[in-house]
């Protein structure tokens, strides 16, 4: 859509005010309703049907893809009109896709749509938009996850198919989507970064096993998947073939948040819900626990700040948003244990045992567990102050020994490595 087709946002944000009222149900309060923690959060296949079909109704009504190419099937509106959307939505419930479903907005459908082919984006993004196509991602290897250029998952061309062998880890929520996206080697005679490629891998292809992880919150959302021979062709190949090293860049890069900066941006000074839940139960008798309180709603509100900063910079400047991103991302693996942990002390004897009455103790124990998620997933923190060190400060790059060797070199010296020097 063109600067002259576009809709100004006064006039938009009213045609979506009356559209929502029409078509959307009103959420009970502005906040969503939190589960009890000792409850896992796993919609059924009922709910998640419905929540589908909110999201064809959000779609044909013409509010899903607000910014993504009206060619295949979205709205080519600006950030703002999407912003101005999700503004008059705010008291209704949206879709919710579950953990697979923010990956497929938030990460696999704008890495697609910035690689893929046109005969692939035609096919695929409008039923992603339809709530048809749910994307797990299938990137890390169990012994390739910082390094994932290393990845052993192999995809070897029979004629006109590509054979698929291997094991991936850690894909949120791959048991209930649709297909994932997957990282496999494509050539083992060039150096690690020069001979990978996305896939699309339907979740029913024949061959392929998807189990699922127990974690130590209860949840098991994490899945392994097993490809014994899976067949795909060069329809399902997502960008150039051994090219996948500029598609994982940007993956990566939304998968640290670029979109987001991931410290939240909304300006809001008062104390988040959960301090406030926790202390209303605790009381406000105790210095010690005011003291931590003010120090996690001090750092709260220094993240949302930061979140806003990066956003600009990065709106500023977009060939920046890769190593910016990094700084937000460091900043929520480095501060979420930090306000997990204050969480706990403030919490005191709540978060150790609990019933019913003491949930905001329950949720300070649970989110000690869930604590690290930031400081792992996507690239763990020290990936990022590698990125920031060697990006943004110019420092020397890590040295490494496998750069410019043929990867299947890398794997045979490595068998071949007995840890003597010399
Ligand atoms: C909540 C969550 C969700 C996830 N979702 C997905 C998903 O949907 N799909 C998917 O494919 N994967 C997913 N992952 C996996 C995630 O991307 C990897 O766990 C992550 O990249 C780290 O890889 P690893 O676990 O293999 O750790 P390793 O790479 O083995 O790292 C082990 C330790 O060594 C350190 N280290 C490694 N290399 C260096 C280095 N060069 N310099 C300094 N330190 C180093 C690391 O920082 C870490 O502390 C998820 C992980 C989490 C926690």
């Amino acid at each position: 859509m063109t600067g002259t087709d576009r809709p100004d946002l006064d006039s938009y944000r009213a045609a979506a005010r009356v559209w929502i009222e029409a078509n959307l149900v009103r959420r009970p309060t502005a906040e969503a309703p939190r589960r009890k923690p000792w409850e896992i959060e796993e919609q059924t296949p009922e709910e998640l049907a419905e929540q589908r079909a909110l999201q064809r109704r959000l779609h044909e009504g013409g509010y899903a893809g607000i910014t993504w190419p009206v060619e295949y099937g979205g709205q080519g509106l600006t950030r703002e009109h999407e912003r101005a959307f999700l503004d008059e939505a705010a008291g209704y419930v949206l879709p919710d896709l579950g953990i697979a479903g923010g990956a497929t907005f938030g990460v696999c459908a704008p890495t697609m749509l910035a690689h893929a082919s046109r005969e692939f984006l035609r096919r695929h993004i409008p039923r992603v938009l339809a709530g048809e196509l749910i994307v797990s991602q299938f990137f890390s290897d169990p012994d390739a996850g910082s390094d994932l250029a290393a990845v052993r998952t192999q995809a070897v061309r029979d004629g006109d198919r590509w054979i698929l062998n291997g094991s991936k880890i850690w894909s949120s929520g791959a048991y209930y989507a649709d297909a994932g996206m997957c990282l496999a080697r494509t050539n083992w005679d060039v150096p690690k970064h020069r001979g990978l490629t996305w896939f699309l891998v339907p979740t029913d292809a024949r061959g392929l096993t998807i189990e699922r992880i127990r974690q130590i919150n209860g949840d098991s959302e994490f899945c392994q998947e097993f490809l014994d021979d899976v067949e795909l062709t060069d329809d399902d190949v997502i960008g150039e073939v051994n090219g996948g090293w500029t598609v994982t860049q940007t993956m990566l890069l939304y998968e640290r948040g670029a979109g987001s900066a991931g410290g939240g941006s909304a300006a809001h000074t008062g104390l988040r819900a959960d301090l406030a839940e926790l202390l209303a139960e605790v009381g406000t008798d105790d210095p010690q626990v005011l003291d931590l309180v003010a120090r996690n709603h001090v750092d709260d509100l220094a993240r949302a700040a930061l979140g806003r900063r990066l956003l600009a910079l990065m709106t500023a400047d977009p060939t920046s948003a890769g190593s910016l991103a990094s700084y937000g991302k460091l900043a929520s693996g480095v501060l979420d244990p930090v306000r997990a942990n204050r969480m706990m002390e403030i919490a005191g004897h709540r978060a150790l045992a609990w019933g019913e009455p003491s949930e905001a103790g329950a949720h300070a124990a649970l989110g000690l567990l869930n604590s690290r998620f930031m400081a792992i997933a996507g690239g763990t923190s020290q990936m990022q102050r590698n990125t920031i060190g060697e990006r943004v400060l110019g420092l020397p790059r890590e040295p490494s020994f496998d750069r410019s060797k043929p990867f299947r070199e890398v794997v045979r010296d490595a068998r071949n490595w007995s840890g003597a020097v010399g």
